[in-house]
């Protein structure tokens, strides 16, 4: 099938490439975004294959599907940033795909958890400057400390485990489902305000629905330990970033880790070390030496990468061949969730 592959890079490039050998489509590569002003670029493309920032909405579906495209194929876990609704109205398919390695989110989030607790990058920093001095850089064991994860999904599940049995924490966890296979590991579930409350860290790996934007608001930053240390690999938009600096001038947060950021569409995944970033609310965030940001990277390990590609290229091929979608997303099933 013809396919107008958007946001690419040259590593997305290679494993899809690879990936289809066994498939044979024709992959026409844009570095292009997808959004209103490049939907056009998908004209007469059967399928489309967007990533997390592309802008998948009502304006983008109607010229999409004006153009003959019936499937987008996002390739990757999150459907936050598609109008599902409007999909179903115009007729246009939508496949994600649902997992292809939670432990490569699972096993950064771990990272980005030591990262901050021990300041290693502030520590390298330093050590590069051959400034040996150790002041500032003391941490906290994560033995025997309470942590908190929001939503123990796939990529949830790993990290609580990892907490609970490979670090000794003792781990809260809050979900819609509770997974007994948790609860026997002694993993405790409680309602998100009480987790808040009680919580030395706090990871969030729920999706971003209109219930969870903003979950960790002002009210609920308050409402936690002083001191609290918040990690998000999930979805920028969970967290009011306005409010967290606002914790994190008062020091009522101890640390953040993050590799998602609500706006990062205008920034994460380019190059922009020669231009003025115009983002005054992420500036801020850099200035705190108790702050961790990666660029949405949680995701890119060679496993995750090929699995992705594979994942992505064969539900493009159940639709050439008229097959049931077996990775399709619909309104309605995310509605039955909601
Ligand atoms: P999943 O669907 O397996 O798990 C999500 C869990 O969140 C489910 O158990 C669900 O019941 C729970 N949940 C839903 N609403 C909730 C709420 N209001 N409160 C608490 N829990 C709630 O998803 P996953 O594969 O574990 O992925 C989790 C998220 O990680 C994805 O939604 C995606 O946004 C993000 N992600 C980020 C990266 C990255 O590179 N940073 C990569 C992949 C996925």
């Amino acid at each position: 099938m013809r396919v107008a592959v958007f946001s690419t890079k040259a590593y997305d490039r290679r494993f899809l490439d690879a990936a289809n050998r066994d498939f044979g489509h024709r992959l026409d590569y844009f570095e292009a975004r997808l959004d209103a002003s490049t939907a056009a670029l998908a004209e007469g493309y059967p399928a489309v294959c967007a990533f997390v920032n592309d802008r998948v909405d009502a304006a983008v579906l109607e010229a999409l599907a004006s153009g003959g495209t019936r499937l987008v194929a996002l390739r990757c876990a999150g459907y936050n940033n598609v109008d599902l609704e409007a999909a179903e109205r115009l007729d246009v398919a939508v496949v994600r795909v649902p997992a292809y390695s939670p432990e490569a989110v699972a096993e950064f989030t771990i990272g980005l958890i030591l990262a901050l607790d021990r300041n290693i990058p502030r520590a390298w920093n330093r050590v590069r400057e051959n400034n040996f001095a150790l002041d500032g850089l003391i941490g906290r064991n994560l033995s025997g400390r309470k942590a908190g994860v929001v939503g123990t999904g796939r990529i949830g599940a790993l990290v609580a485990r990892a907490l609970r049995l490979g670090f000794g924490c003792e781990v809260l966890a809050s979900d819609l489902v509770e997974a007994p296979e948790l609860i026997a590991i002694g993993v405790r579930y409680a309602p998100v305000d009480d987790l808040l409350r009680e919580v030395d860290l706090v990871t969030l790996h729920c999706p971003l629905t209109p219930q969870t934007r903003h979950l960790i608001d002002r009210g609920r930053l308050a409402a936690a330990r002083p001191g609290v240390m918040i990690i998000n690999t999930s979805r920028g938009a969970l967290i009011d970033t306005a409010a967290l600096i606002e914790g994190l001038k008062s020091r009522q947060v101890g640390g953040v880790a993050l590799d998602v950021y609500e706006q990062e569409a205008d920034l994460f995944f380019e190059d922009l070390s020669n231009e003025i970033v115009q983002d005054d609310v992420f500036q801020r965030l850099l200035t705190f030496p108790n702050v961790l940001i990666t660029g949405h990277q949680a995701f890119l390990t060679e496993e995750a990468l090929a699995a992705i590609a594979e994942t992505t290229l064969a539900s493009i091929a159940e639709a050439e061949a008229g097959a049931p979608l077996t990775r399709l997303v619909t309104a309605r099933q995310v509605r039955a969730q909601a």
